[in-house]
């Protein structure tokens, strides 16, 4: 008996280890197969439960390659230079020769596993496991003010130091922001689902047949339950304490997790929208062009405001926080609301362009000395009183609104809505919104099983319709900043255009959209080289896709800033890759004469428009003209 405890113990230590991850790590990274890759997850998942489950939690985080949910703001990607310093310092090779193997193999990590490899060492160091990794990890992540660099050197050189095998290639890359190894977080979450399915011994006796459809059901369960309540911190342990099906009973929303937020498809003229919406009943309301606002407010009182992207924005709105009281109505306590917070001329009373907005701090504001003010405008009651909306239909949910929430001046107001159907009033409604400085019309849903709120969806029943939507290509995009080409003449000081890029979630990978020179001013360019020059790279990412006959900027960026672009239209190009593979196999897609509109604060990279999304514009496009692109128009060879 003695025997098998301590037979346990070891196994339980070897799981523990930071190897066993990483094997798994490498296993996905060399296959492109996403069954391949969750069958690997579920595998160390299902170990992991049986064993060790109270490190559950911690394994998933480090595969999502997360320190904690969205809301809670704590983020890895270090930059380059100073995980370069760590490589040098921690196996003794100097910098030079470091900086010719990354622009060899184009991969940080790589050269720092192969850097240790070279290196010899007296003893074998101590195990990395991975609480410890994790736990070092949030610390340099934690780390700021006086001399946060060396103390984070230091501390990524104790990891380095311990590393053995592999495992310096992932550390580096944990610390640069991104495995890139196809673990998409959905991918992790379905594993995640089956591992649990898989770990329970009474699912052993069924059926395939059943054991399937148990497996379906469990996935469809956990996706559902992330989506209202997108915490690991909670959903993992309810997992492990309670059968999945009654996994949405103990993971209910509620305030303080902030939901992602559903999104709309762009349409091109009234009668698409007149089409999709056939037989249905739908409704308008003005699209307030501003900055998405998620307001939070518990059952204790305590107020919060998320952003688009999940992060916690209350330090930016005080007065919005301090405004609550009076647009909360006595009888209603708790509440999660969808609002787009704008720029606001109280004088005037009236909307302010999204560019004064922009110009609001984001840090440590301070009531006294706000300039920019915000009017909320909201759109949707997601929670109300301790009770989930997000089932009800649009129609239910904006009668709660209005039921619990008073509008009040130059503060709080409900969105302009119009329900009628027809052509005519949504015309005229588009153009009162346009003259009330919105963007154009939300066109939703408004009843029945399809009017439900749908938490991170792109969804059908939510449609956009832009005025400048009519005539252009659809929509704007947000592609990604890779890279720069020197200014000439008036621009010499700074950079003169740039190379952008949009995102492929499935790849990973940035793929090269356009070359980027008009709609800039020179305060816009002067701030892009202040801010972009710190993100200088020595030579492209290997994740960035860019082709044989790619277009070569003089300088190559890491990925962190996301600008809004129009364009006249788009075209098949050999030189720029963006969705290449779905409108032809070795070429990609191109903006034509691409205007920088504005930078998206909002967005993350990872956030940006799709390769999916562009190939859609450029299918829209064609059939708009009637052409297919295969018959040769719309090509762009030079
Ligand atoms: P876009 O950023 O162009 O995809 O447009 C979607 C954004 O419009 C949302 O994320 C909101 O921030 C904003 N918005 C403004 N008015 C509304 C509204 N009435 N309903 C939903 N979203 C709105």
């Amino acid at each position: 008996m003695a025997i098998i405890v301590h037979l346990l113990e070891l196994v339980k230590m070897v799981l523990w280890t930071y190897a066993i991850l990483c094997n798994t790590f490498e296993k996905c990274e060399n296959t492109t197969k996403r069954l391949e890759i969750t069958e690997y997850l579920v595998t160390l998942f299902v170990k992991v439960i049986e064993l060790t489950p109270d490190g559950l939690l911690e394994l998933l985080y480090m595969c999502i390659n997360k320190l904690g949910p969205d809301y809670e703001g704590l983020e890895l990607g270090i930059g380059e230079s100073l995980l370069m310093k760590a490589v040098a310092q921690s196996t003794g090779r100097d910098m030079k020769q470091l900086k010719s193997d990354y622009v060899k193999c184009g991969d940080l990590g790589t050269v720092a596993k192969n850097s240790k490899g070279s290196q010899k060492t007296l003893f074998k160091p101590k195990a990395l496991t991975v609480p410890h990794v994790f736990r070092t990890l949030k610390e340099i992540a934690i780390i700021t003010g006086n001399s946060a660099q060396s103390k984070k050197i230091d501390k990524i050189k104790g990891l380095l130091v311990a590393c053995q095998d592999e495992e310096a290639k992932f550390i580096i890359r944990h610390l640069e922001g991104k495995l890139r190894i196809g673990l998409a977080e959905q991918t992790v979450l379905s594993a995640l689902a089956q591992a649990v399915v898989f770990s329970n011994k009474d699912n052993s006796k069924l059926s395939t047949l059943k054991k399937e459809e148990l497996l379906a059901s469990a996935v469809e369960t956990v996706k559902y339950v992330y989506n209202q309540l997108p915490t690991y911190d909670v959903i993992i342990p309810a997992l492990l304490k309670y059968p999945i099906e009654e996994l949405l009973e103990h993971c209910t929303m509620h305030p303080g997790v902030p939901l992602k937020p559903m999104l709309a498809h762009p349409t091109k003229s009234l009668t698409e929208v007149l089409d999709r919406f056939e037989n249905n009943t739908f409704t308008c309301e003005f699209k307030y062009d501003g900055e998405r606002a998620q307001i939070h407010r518990h059952e204790d009182g305590t107020i919060s405001v998320y952003s688009r992207n999940s992060e916690n924005m209350s330090v930016r709105y005080p007065d919005i926080l301090n405004a609550v009281d009076k647009w909360v109505k006595p009888s209603t306590t708790s509440f999660i609301l969808d609002c787009e917070a704008v720029a606001w001329d109280k004088e005037e009373g009236k909307i302010l362009p999204f560019q004064v907005l922009s110009t609001r701090k984001r840090k440590d504001v301070k009531e006294e000395e706000i300039t920019v003010r915000v009017a909320l405008f909201a759109f949707d009651c997601l929670y109300l009183n301790g009770k989930s909306l997000i089932r009800e239909p649009l129609q239910k949910r904006r009668e709660k609104l209005y039921e619990s929430f008073q509008e009040t001046e130059n503060e709080f107001y409900f969105a302009k809505h119009m329900d009628s159907n027809n052509i005519e009033d949504i015309q005229t409604f588009l153009d009162v919104s346009i003259a009330n400085y919105c963007e154009g019309l939300m066109v939703k849903s408004f009843d029945g099983s399809e009017a439900t709120y749908e938490p991170s969806k792109r969804s059908r029943n939510w449609l956009k319709v832009k005025k400048d939507y009519l005539t252009g290509i659809g929509d704007s995009m947000d592609l990604v900043v890779i890279g720069a080409f020197y200014g000439r003449g008036k621009r010499t000081s700074v950079y003169g255009a740039f190379l952008l890029a949009c995102y492929d979630p499935e790849t990973e990978e940035y793929q090269t959209i356009c070359k980027l020179g008009t709609g800039f001013s020179d305060e816009n360019l002067q701030m892009f080289y202040d801010t972009l020059k710190d993100h200088v790279i020595e030579k492209p990412k290997r994740f960035y896709c860019l082709g044989e006959n790619a277009v070569k900027p003089d300088i190559w960026f890491e990925p962190v800033q996301v600008w809004e672009v129009k364009c006249a239209d788009l075209s098949v190009s050999p030189r720029y890759m963006a969705g290449v593979g779905r409108v032809d196999p070795s070429k990609g897609i191109s903006l034509r004469f691409p205007r920088f509109i504005r930078v998206r604060e909002d967005k993350d990279p990872e956030s940006a428009t799709t390769s999916e999304q562009v190939s859609e514009f450029y299918f829209n496009q064609a059939n708009l003209q009637g052409n297919n692109h295969q018959n040769g128009k719309n090509m762009d060879y030079y």
